[in-house]
């Protein structure tokens, strides 16, 4: 008989609700602040961004919160609940007694976790009266994910695309267009912001910072309108706790324990996501170094929690956001342009920063070449290209299998496939170019029996 490679749920036992680890948490986390006062901003000043339910969520102390039906049902759009998959034949490539796991957020159909919040998003938007939506992104995994919750729940959608990806990376764009979203790109005519910028430079390549700056200026000034955050902000990673929610039900379902946790951080919504219902546990049981480590993965060229300050900073590189409390590089970082797009970002996620902060979550980085190399290696054996951002959980995942089998380990390896790489096969290609062949690598990727 041929075994199942992967464990799988029914719609029916798609979460009820979303995971606060804030509930969990011995103290609050430290609150954003307004920047010129450096006094906790109050809930009324987001108001003009943000609907009042997301707002609510943002600060909330509560454990579980529903999941409205509607939201639920869309979920099975996403391909939700996503399987569980078990990496039988990267472990006997590797010759490892480690068992890997991967959850496949890459099976969403606008190929990454983002749409996880993007639905909750749209959603509240559409309840609370909003007719559009304002966003920005940088390689467009975001965008993309926005543009399709939009379109499902009613609304119209802007995305602010930096100009550089506009033109180089097309095929986002597309999709984008698909959905029915407005791609515009940045810096554009369309805010005061991106006009002072294109009457010094014309060809200005745009930066995420920029693209921010115009979403929040165009929505502001447009009524009706509402801007959307794909990471960072608390309400970002507790819809994003479906995928860690699954992810505890399908370790149940055939009685294993992992003994790590891993994800790629860029703001920290995917790893969040997948980690905060294990770490959570782990809080409420009062338990010190039992269970299983957690591993936030970040790459060399952007070390905000491996080299970072963990301080109050702007959320935004044009320094418009409220300041708030987390490993940061500096507002006005210049990212170097790895192809990982979406973990160009100068801070972490507050809450995991904290996590960070208190050792209850370890961060490593990963170089560009050795994260590519990963995912070729996960592509060959496992016939899965993952997105760029991903391969550095399955770098940080084989190198925890390669010591297994050093020390003879029977360990657990877990980590989030957070999307696919089919779009970003530039980056490959490169990699290709520079890197010796698998085979003169470790060999043939042969399955042995
Ligand atoms: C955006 C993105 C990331 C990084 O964002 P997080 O908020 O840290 O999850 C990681 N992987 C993929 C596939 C992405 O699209």
């Amino acid at each position: 008989m041929v075994e199942p490679i992967r464990v799988v749920l029914d719609a029916d036992e798609l979460p009820k609700s979303w995971y606060n680890l804030p509930a969990d948490l011995p103290e609050p986390l430290p609150p954003p602040l307004d920047p010129e006062r450096r006094e906790p901003i109050g809930p009324e000043a987001l108001e003009p961004i943000f609907p009042k339910e997301l707002i609510r969520q943002e600060v909330s102390r509560e454990r579980f919160l529903p999941i409205p039906e509607e939201v639920r049902e869309a979920y099975l759009l996403l391909n939700r609940p996503s399987p569980l998959q078990r990496a039988h034949r990267l472990e006997r490539y590797l010759r490892t007694p480690a068992r890997i796991y991967f959850k496949r957020e890459d099976l969403s159909p606008t190929g990454s976790h983002k749409s996880n919040t993007a639905f909750a998003q749209a959603y509240y938007n559409r309840r609370e009266g909003t007719e559009r939506l304002v966003t920005e992104t940088g390689a467009g995994q975001w965008g993309t994910a926005l543009a399709l919750a939009a379109k499902q729940f009613g609304l119209a959608c802007t995305v602010f695309m930096v100009r550089a990806s506009y033109d180089q990376k097309p095929y986002r764009r597309v999709v984008m267009n698909l959905y029915g979203a407005e791609v515009t790109p940045s810096p554009s005519e369309r805010t005061e912001f991106g006009r002072g910028l294109l009457a010094r430079q014309p060809d200005h390549p745009g930066s995420l910072g920029i693209a921010i700056s115009e979403a929040l200026e165009h929505a502001l000034g447009s009524p009706g309108t509402k801007y959307a955050l794909g990471s960072v902000l608390n309400h970002v990673l507790l819809h994003q706790s479906v995928i860690g929610l699954e992810a505890q039900r399908q370790f149940e379902k055939i009685d294993v324990r992992p003994d790590y946790i891993i994800g790629c951080v860029g703001g920290g919504s995917n790893f969040a996501g997948f980690a905060y219902p294990f770490l959570g546990e782990r809080l409420r049981s009062g338990r010190g170094e039992d269970g299983p480590q957690f591993l936030a993965v970040e790459p060399v060229d952007i070390p905000s929690m491996t080299r970072g300050r963990y301080e109050y900073d702007f959320g935004d590189s044009a320094q418009r956001t409220p300041l708030l409390k987390m490993y940061t590089l500096g507002s006005s970082f210049v990212p170097s342009p790895i192809h990982a797009g979406g973990l160009r970002y100068h801070g972490a996620a507050p809450s995991l920063s904290a996590l960070v902060d208190r050792g209850l979550v370890r961060a490593i980085a990963v170089g560009e070449a050795e994260s590519f190399e990963a995912g070729r290696i996960f592509a060959a054996t496992e016939g899965i290209v993952p997105a760029p951002e991903s391969n550095h959980a399955v770098r940080a995942a084989i190198d925890l299998a390669i010591a297994a089998k050093r020390s003879g380990e029977p360990t657990t390896i877990a980590f989030n496939l957070s999307g696919g790489g089919l779009l970003d096969l530039a980056g490959y290609a490169e990699h290709l170019r520079d890197a010796p062949t698998l085979e003169a690598a470790a060999g043939p990727v042969a399955v042995r029996a």
